[in-house]
């Protein structure tokens, strides 16, 4: 329960390998006149049974847990926030409907992400997985190496040139790459600053050697790549995604995968997750797998929690905070108790 007086603030589930509370939040709001609890949740009952009294609701898993009919119970709520970038988690509409304001946290990982992404690029690239597992096996097999390429003079192309597309656009202009971007929501002229051209899907599928995934999941990015889409590819594509796994639509891409009209993936999310130990990706050694671990540093980390208590602190005490998604809410807020 709430303490007298006090507003509450709840994280209702965390992940301890990845992104566990550092133990400063309690203190940090207690400044700002806050209590903060934490909580696992596992279910919507258990989420009711935590934050129904609670002012600010912060949820980190990626599964769809604050729904419109739990949100419906939380009559106290005036802000959720994803403790992440993407808010997929969170009926944002229903939220909007009660008068609830929904923020991300959307630049604690921006540089993490992208370095990994480029991490799986060159991983596959390289065929860093199948040479250091032939390794360990004894075998000293130069072959399985062949055939790899030089970057400089290929085609790079990344879907969504926001905060994380454009961190991987300036750091591999470096290696002097062509850069194509397909983003409906961006001008030419936001992607010159990071050396990119933009282009339709269909001219970014057809001449890019390296794709590479940073949008968000939305109702018009689900499947974005399926069928056609890998019909369409230039043969020998290395695929990487870094933002959510349903954007890809994997049936295609393992048939793709198998043969060869996609040379090699390296994919840090999945359809599912944890990725099912029926997986076909798991029988395929030109594929990259990483536990949707991309935004992890202990930096982030610690970023990732200070700005939950900034937003938190700016909630409690009245004033409009960083990041609100689903802006429309601000004409109908719900008032504070
Ligand atoms: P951002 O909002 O800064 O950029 C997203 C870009 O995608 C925007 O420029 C937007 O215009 C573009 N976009 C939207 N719809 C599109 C469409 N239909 N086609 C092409 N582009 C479209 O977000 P960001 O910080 O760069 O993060 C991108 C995504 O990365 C997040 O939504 C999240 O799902 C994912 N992410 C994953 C991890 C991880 O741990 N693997 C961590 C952080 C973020």
């Amino acid at each position: 329960m709430a303490e007298k007086g006090k507003h509450k603030v709840v994280l209702i589930d965390y992940d301890e390998a990845l992104f566990a509370p550092l133990g400063f939040e309690g203190e940090m709001l207690a400044q700002a006149g806050a209590q903060w609890e934490v909580h696992q949740c596992r279910t919507p009952e258990e989420v009711v049974q935590v934050a129904h009294d609670a002012e600010v609701v912060v949820i980190q898993t990626v599964r769809p847990l604050l729904t419109r009919e739990v949100i419906a119970q939380l009559p106290r709520c005036r802000c959720m926030i994803r403790a992440g970038a993407g808010y997929d988690s969170i009926d944002y509409k229903a939220a909007s409907e009660f008068g609830i304001m929904v923020c991300n946290a959307p630049t604690y990982c921006t540089d993490d992400v992208a370095d990994h992404a480029i991490a799986l690029m060159l991983g596959c690239v390289r065929h860093l997985a199948r040479l250091n597992a032939a390794m360990r096996e004894g075998r000293f097999a130069r072959e399985l190496a062949r055939p790899t390429r030089r970057l400089r003079g290929t085609t790079l192309g990344i879907i969504g040139l926001g905060r994380i597309g454009s961190t991987v656009a300036r750091r591999v202009r470096g290696w002097e790459m062509r850069i194509l971007a397909y983003d409906p929501y961006i001008t030419q002229e936001q992607a010159d600053k990071v050396g990119a051209q933009l282009v339709s899907l269909y001219e970014l599928l057809t001449h890019a050697d390296f794709l590479t995934i940073h949008c968000p999941l939305t109702e018009e990015t689900h499947h974005m790549l399926s069928w056609d889409e890998f019909a369409t590819i230039k043969p020998g594509l290395i695929l990487v995604n870094t933002a959510r796994g349903p954007i890809v639509h994997e049936e295609p891409l393992v048939e793709a995968l198998r043969d060869g009209r996609v040379w090699a993936a390296g994919l840090d999310v999945t359809e599912e997750e944890p990725l099912p130990p029926d997986s076909p990706l798991l029988e395929l050694d030109n594929v990259i797998l990483t536990p949707h671990i991309a935004a992890n540093s202990p930096e982030a980390q610690e970023d990732l929690y200070r700005l939950i208590c900034e937003i938190s602190a700016d909630v409690v005490q009245g004033r409009i905070p960083r990041f609100v998604v689903n802006p429309e809410v601000l004409d109908h807020l719900r008032p504070a108790e």
